[in-house]
């Protein structure tokens, strides 16, 4: 039993866990103890369940920081209140009515499984549940194919997780409450990239349509001091 995969892969889970007790019940001043007292996160981030794109890693987040919604390709379904089982309108609402988070980011990134898979239909025969849940960005394929018609596949399968981000974000402002939580300056919705190639995000900018790096464009209050402490 010992030295199988299966068994390495448990032990270097256990001794991860070892090694988060160890900091943060102990040496960050038992932050465990105030988060007791309950959550409060400021923000959502809705992230694909890729394995490379862990937006607590990526962010440099605290426990506590982050309410986050992880699903294949990052996809947000359009508001459909009926009796079905909507795992991520749920999440949206708890975040949003609930804990009352003041920024929502959508952050896609490049090199996306579920984005390929909907570009090439790969394998939709075996799949029970796959094809279907990518139905959800059924239109950013359309945009992608559209606009980049002598494109490669790969610089087509690109330009989709972007328009798939745009449609996440199109179908976050179809939820009334979140709308009406962005009109009144309460709710921030952003769009994030995250590149896997460069290493570099980028933000869908709404004015340019464009995606540009992230720069220091929200970096002139609050975080230069986190970094300095
Ligand atoms: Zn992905």
């Amino acid at each position: 039993m010992n030295g199988t995969p299966r068994h390495k892969t448990l032990n270097r889970l256990s001794a991860g866990f070892r090694r988060f007790r160890r900091h943060w019940y102990c040496e960050e001043h038992n932050i465990y103890e105030d988060l007791l007292e309950g959550q409060s996160p400021h923000a959502l981030v809705i992230a694909c369940s890729d394995s490379r794109v862990d937006p607590a890693l990526i962010l440099d987040c605290r426990p506590g920081d982050l309410f986050v919604i992880r699903n294949v390709a990052n996809l947000v379904p359009p508001y459909s209140p009926d009796s079905g089982h909507h795992g991520v309108s749920a999440a949206l609402e708890y975040a949003v009515r609930h804990l009352r988070v003041d920024t929502i980011i959508v952050m896609g990134h490049s090199h996306c499984g579920g984005i390929a898979h909907l570009m090439t239909d790969a394998g939709k025969d075996k799949n029970e549940f796959l094809s279907i849940w990518m139905r959800v960005a059924q239109d950013a394929r359309a945009q992608a194919d559209a606009r980049c018609p002598d494109a490669s596949a790969e610089q087509r399968e690109r330009a989709c997780e972007q328009w798939a981000i745009r449609l996440s974000l199109r179908n976050l402002r179809s939820f009334p409450w979140i709308r009406t939580a962005e009109i009144r300056g309460e709710l921030g919705i952003h769009g994030w990239y995250f590149d896997l190639a460069s290493g570099t995000l980028l933000q869908f900018d709404e004015g340019s349509e464009l995606f540009i790096p992230l720069g220091d464009s929200y970096a002139n209050e609050a975080s230069e001091t986190e970094t300095a402490e």
